[in-house]
């Protein structure tokens, strides 16, 4: 996709701010940190357009980013901080399950991983959930310039099996810093967007 345009339509914090239906989308999951908006900033080649490095205890979002008008790539809350209280992840939980539920224009859902470590219980939680409701669950394993290239397939093999993935060659190595299947990520969104 040539990009023209993009633009932060919003940064939401409940379902009333949502930009109306009608354009597809692709959410991206995962633990705080794991580089959700890295990937974001390299698929549109912007150096720090999505904001990088999200803070803990800092408010949860769901970002819509529009690109052409023709597409949107919806940054999920991340999960996986420590300190937050029950109450802040039971809102987390509803917020995303509420979106994955009734989106209408949500085509598919994006795991990122960090390619270093084997899934976590969140990680498995929130790829069983995107299974649950009716998405493949494409996995991107991220960071993946901070190990030697030979040793991707072996990570990658860690998390086929940790999480059940039946083709562990769906699992996408990916590297925002060095641009690693920056082509690759753009094929999967292409495709979906013409299913
Ligand atoms: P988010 O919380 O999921 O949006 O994660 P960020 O995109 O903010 O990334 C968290 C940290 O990981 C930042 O310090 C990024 O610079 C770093 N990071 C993200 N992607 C990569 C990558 O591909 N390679 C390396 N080496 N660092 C990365």
């Amino acid at each position: 996709m040539k990009i023209k345009d993009v633009k932060l339509l919003i940064t939401a914090v409940n379902e009333n701010q949502y930009p109306s239906e009608g354009v597809a989308e692709i959410a991206l999951a995962g633990r705080s940190n794991v580089g959700k908006s890295s990937l974001i900033n390299a698929l549109i080649n912007r150096r720090n357009f999505a904001r990088t490095s999200s803070q803990p205890g800092k408010t949860q979002t769901i970002n819509f980013y529009s690109i052409n008008e023709e597409l949107r790539l919806v940054d999920l809350p991340g999960y996986g901080y420590a300190k937050v209280s029950v109450k802040e992840r039971e809102k987390w939980g509803k917020m995303i399950e509420n979106y994955l539920v009734n989106r209408k224009s949500l085509k598919e859902v994006f795991l990122l991983l960090d390619i270093r470590h084997a899934p976590g219980e969140h990680d498995k939680m929130m790829y069983n959930w995107i299974k649950s409701f009716g998405y493949k669950g494409i996995i991107i394993a991220t960071k993946a310039d901070k190990i030697a290239k030979g040793k991707w397939q072996k990570h990658i093999s860690i998390i086929a099996k940790e999480l059940g993935v039946e083709d562990k060659n769906s699992i996408v190595p990916f590297s925002a810093t060095k641009k690693v299947n920056v082509d690759k990520v753009w094929e999967i969104i292409e495709n979906i967007l013409v299913e």
